[in-house]
């Protein structure tokens, strides 16, 4: 006796049917949901100066996902809905060996660091 696949309970038209949702739902604009405009900088530390510094990374769209609400994503560049909500974010960076303005020191008095 031959055991029955999925396939053998499909009725017709049924397969074209299911590929064509599996498709639709794979849609990135189905699955990510644009939210906000960020301008997105970069913080660091120096840990010779101890100075702060910040720097631009440029405009990303913030999306968050459908049916997984701790997922989150961001795409470089602004989205196409101009009247969206804009925010700015700082990301951290952390403490850094040396922060341009200490680059610059050393590389004057020879660069002893
Ligand atoms: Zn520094």
């Amino acid at each position: 006796m031959e055991i029955p696949n999925d396939d053998d309970f499909m009725l017709a038209g049924e397969e074209d049917l299911l590929e064509q949702l599996f498709k639709e739902v794979q849609r990135p604009e189905f699955e990510w949901k644009t939210v906000a405009a960020i301008a997105l900088f970069h913080k660091q530390t120096c840990s010779q100066c101890t100075d702060e510094h910040k720097f631009f990374m440029g405009w990303f769209t913030a999306q968050e996902h459908r049916t997984d609400k701790f997922s989150r994503r961001l795409v470089k560049g602004m989205p196409p809905d101009a009247n969206i909500q804009h925010r700015v974010e700082v990301h951290d960076q952390g403490i850094v060996p040396l922060c341009a303005t200490c680059v610059l020191i050393d590389q004057a008095i020879g660069g002893i660091i």
